[in-house]
């Protein structure tokens, strides 16, 4: 496999800035905790009518931790976030989940193939066996495993075989069993992907809860290559309003329960970390959530795609530690939790996200959609958008749900998203950066 160079030089950069030293004092254990698929605006903790996170709520509650319901993911699906996550670089610079069957891309699901993280560019978990601790990472989602790049630096590594095969009881004794096996004599670098939010969406079985009613199981199951053809009808417009009306309803519900069992897991994680004793001494707890999902606005379904509305990138943060939390910036990148989880402080960073263009996302939509990558910035409630050769911008505090665009030609947002766009581009090619590109790279912070 050929590999882009754009990584080589952040590599580079990364041990330049991270290098290896043993920080003073002692260490900390470190947990980190990805709830998958999660939008911030569905969960209690954020704001919404239902009662969705009671666990994370308690978590946000507490004296020791913060919580921020303003952090912008890096991109639209799993694997160029978590390896944002992992290596604490933009989409640009490590180039991973590109899509599409080429050379530089391996199968990861039936009819998912893209490029992997590069195996030269220092991961989190790699950095922290450098500095003497046990690595460990279940993970509920597929897509976190050694052919995706993304384990690499675990010494202990467990992850579902396909989505909705880990969780429950199942990946409780997992993680007991993890937590019973390690080495006491190491701090703990511990990370856990909770996947209960991500399709397929389990049924609710009547009289759950009062708040939602029973649902069948939906898991828009489709072959390789072909759309499903339930979400095809709505997103083409054939469906009947009185059916995509019925669908919607009963697609809110479940993406809720969805994310209900997410948090309930993560509140049965939390115990079993503290029988385990993890509290007791230091330790640096980050949670966040690598994406969001459409849930019929726009008529879209699903994530992964070229687009960057709110209900895609906006995720929680939580900071939660034994020497006290400081407040989070109620408007963060979600980049920063590499800088809690290695330093426990944020660093400035741009707010921006970047979304290659979807191989899958065509064939679900129609041919017009995908096609173009995209970019945005956010600054303060101005969310400026490079998408399909248009630039668009919504201020989201009189628009919250970017219903109203206005064209804009503002000089420095646009030059910004072209280079980001450019910058994009080069990090899929395997050809080096040219001068021009070493330069444009400089400019937007990346060299
Ligand atoms: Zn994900």
């Amino acid at each position: 496999m050929r590999h882009p160079y754009l990584p080589i030089l952040s590599a580079t950069l990364m041990a330049a800035i991270v290098g290896c030293s043993e920080p003073p004092g002692p260490q900390p254990d470190v947990l980190f905790i990805v709830l998958d698929n999660v939008r911030a605006d569905r969960l209690a903790q954020c704001g919404y009518e239902r009662p969705t996170s009671p666990f994370l709520d308690q978590l946000c509650a507490r004296d020791l931790a913060s919580c921020s319901c303003g952090a912008q993911a890096p991109s639209t699906w799993t694997l160029p976030t978590h390896a944002s996550y992992f290596t604490g670089t933009e989409v640009p610079q490590h180039g991973t989940g590109m899509g599409g069957r080429t050379a530089e891309t391996v199968r990861l699901a039936p009819g998912t193939f893209a490029r992997p993280l590069d195996d030269r560019l220092p991961t989190l978990a790699e950095e922290f066996q450098e500095r003497g601790y046990q690595t460990i990472s279940l993970s509920g989602n597929p897509l976190i495993s050694p052919a995706s790049g993304l384990t690499r630096g675990f010494e202990v590594e467990h992850h579902a075989r396909d989505f909705a095969k880990l969780y429950g009881e199942r990946l409780f004794r997992r993680l007991e069993q993890m937590l019973e096996e390690r080495d006491e004599e190491r701090p703990m670098f511990l990370f856990l992907n909770i996947c209960d939010a991500h399709r397929p969406w389990f049924g609710i079985p009547p009289g759950k809860h009062d708040w939602l009613p029973a649902r069948e199981y939906l898991s828009f199951k489709q072959e390789p290559g072909k759309p499903n053809e339930t979400r095809r009808r709505f997103v083409t417009g054939e469906m009947g309003a009185e059916e995509r009306e019925a669908l919607l309803e009963r697609l809110n519900d479940l993406y809720d329960y969805a994310v209900w069992r997410a948090d309930e897991t993560l509140g049965s994680s939390l115990r079993i970390l503290r029988n385990a004793g993890i509290f007791e001494g230091d330790f640096r707890l980050v949670l966040t959530s690598d994406h969001g999902e459409h849930l019929g606005e726009r008529s879209l379904m699903g994530h992964a795609g070229p687009y960057l509305y709110e209900e895609m990138t906006r995720v929680p943060v939580a900071f939660f530690s034994n020497e006290g939390a400081k407040p989070l910036p109620d408007q963060m990148p979600a980049l920063n939790v590499y800088d809690l989880l290695l330093e426990g402080e944020i660093k400035r960073r741009p707010l921006r996200a970047t979304a290659y263009a979807s191989d899958t996302w065509p064939v679900w939509y129609g041919p017009e959609v995908g096609d173009d990558p995209s970019a945005a910035l956010w600054e303060g409630s101005a969310k400026t958008v490079h998408h399909d050769g248009e630039i668009l911008r919504y201020d989201l505090s009189a628009d919250p749900l970017e219903l109203e665009p206005l064209a804009w030609n503002g000089e420095a947002e646009v030059e910004q998203l072209e280079a980001l766009l450019e910058a994009l581009a080069a990090s899929a090619s395997s050809e080096p950066p040219s001068e021009e590109m070493l330069e444009l790279l400089r400019s937007l912070g990346y060299l």
